[in-house]
């Protein structure tokens, strides 16, 4: 079958591949809608989890089953899935002490289009079906479940580690998909005074929708100056960081939260090889300003719990999805759309109609 790869380091193209094994307990999906991310652009283009070969992009999928193992339980072919970005081994340690997403090895649990060929092709292939699959709700678009499996997950768990306190005050820097879900999290957390750093107007307009009460152009100067103007010198209970850079957006973070606030950061760093926590900002190391990360949550269960917030109307996930394309060919400019990033674009998706 036909699939858009990572040839090795900035370079792209298409290859073919056969359909991989299906094992007793995985499942082989047909794509019906994809996304790229901002990590399939980390990953080409700033070699940010090192070099790959021939690997197919993409994690960001719904589809059909088109074959299960003997030993699945759930689902067999014809049903229409959601496909988390991230399929953890439930079975492994990490899984055990409450990390699924880092099972095997640090970022374990992201093997689409990191340790294995992702969702850009004809075909795919899921470990632990019955654990790494949800079944569609009626009443969910392709595209709009789409957005769950990376954008809301990832950005919604950076609102939960930020640990905010009910109408506690939040910023959110960066507003793409991931931080615009944050903004969407932080809100349905019980946020109170919403910050969105930001430019984008389509994004902003978003942000607004999504719960966002005071928005923050980076451009105009530091965001932690600006905070601490619209706050009175106060600073937020919770950061989180969705987007920016190593040189200054950590020492916004640090600087815009209040003692014994949080920082949670969602951002894929890439670009430099240290972090640079700026040490008199952050208390001499006494600030009791916490620090947090995650990679995003997979697996049935966070999948159904976001699209009950979708289907129940707390919060919609199709305002991410500015651009829709139709057919395989067209994941090449998807991908590309992404790494351009015009000014009209938050999301990507491709709706594909395969045999
Ligand atoms: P994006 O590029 O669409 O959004 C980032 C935003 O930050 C952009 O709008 C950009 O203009 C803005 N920005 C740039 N410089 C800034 C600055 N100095 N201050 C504030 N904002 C600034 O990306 P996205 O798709 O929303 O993804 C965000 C990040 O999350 C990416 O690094 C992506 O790789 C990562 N990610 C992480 C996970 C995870 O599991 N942790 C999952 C998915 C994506
Ligand atoms: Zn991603």
């Amino acid at each position: 079958f036909k699939g858009f790869a990572m040839k090795k380091l900035n370079e792209t193209g298409w290859v073919e591949k056969e359909v991989p094994e299906c094992g007793p307990l995985d499942a082989i999906i047909k794509p019906t809608c994809v996304s790229p991310c901002t990590s399939d652009i980390h990953t080409v283009w700033e070699g940010a989890i090192g070099d790959r070969k021939d690997m197919i992009l993409g994690h960001e999928a719904v589809g059909e089953v088109v074959e299960v193992g003997k030993l699945v339980q759930n689902f067999k072919p014809g049903d229409k899935v959601i496909v988390p970005a991230i399929t953890p081994d439930w079975d492994d340690e990490a899984a055990q002490r409450g990390f699924p997403s880092q099972t095997m090895e640090p970022l374990g649990g992201w093997k689409f289009s990191n340790f294995k060929d992702g969702v850009f092709g004809e075909r795919f292939h899921v470990n632990l079906a019955d654990a790494n699959l949800a079944h569609m709700p009626d009443g969910l678009s392709d595209e709009g479940a789409c957005m769950l499996v990376d954008m809301w997950s990832t950005g919604m768990m950076g609102s939960e580690n930020a640990d905010i306190p009910l109408g506690g005050s939040v910023l959110v820097i960066g507003i793409g998909a991931v931080g615009l879900s944050a903004i969407a999290g932080a809100k349905l957390l019980g946020a109170g005074r919403l910050f969105a750093a930001g430019t984008r107007p389509i994004s902003v307009k978003v942000a607004k929708k999504y719960g966002a009460t005071d928005i923050i152009n980076y451009k105009e100067g530091p965001i932690d100056e600006q905070v601490m103007e619209l706050t009175d010198g106060a600073g937020v209970d919770s950061v989180v960081i969705a987007g920016g850079n190593l040189e200054n957006t950590w020492k916004e973070a640090i600087s815009s939260a209040k003692a014994g606030g949080t920082v949670s950061n969602v951002n894929y760093l890439s670009g430099a090889d240290n972090v640079l926590i700026p040490r008199v900002e952050w208390g001499c190391g006494m600030s009791n300003i916490n620090i947090k990360n995650g990679l995003c949550p997979g697996g049935r269960v966070r999948m159904e719990r976001l699209a009950d917030l979708a289907l129940c109307g707390r919060q919609d996930p199709e305002l991410l999805v500015t651009h829709k394309f139709e057919g395989l060919d067209k994941i090449e400019d998807a991908l590309y759309l992404m790494k351009e990033k015009p000014k009209d674009l938050i999301k990507p998706v491709v709706m594909l109609d395969l045999d």
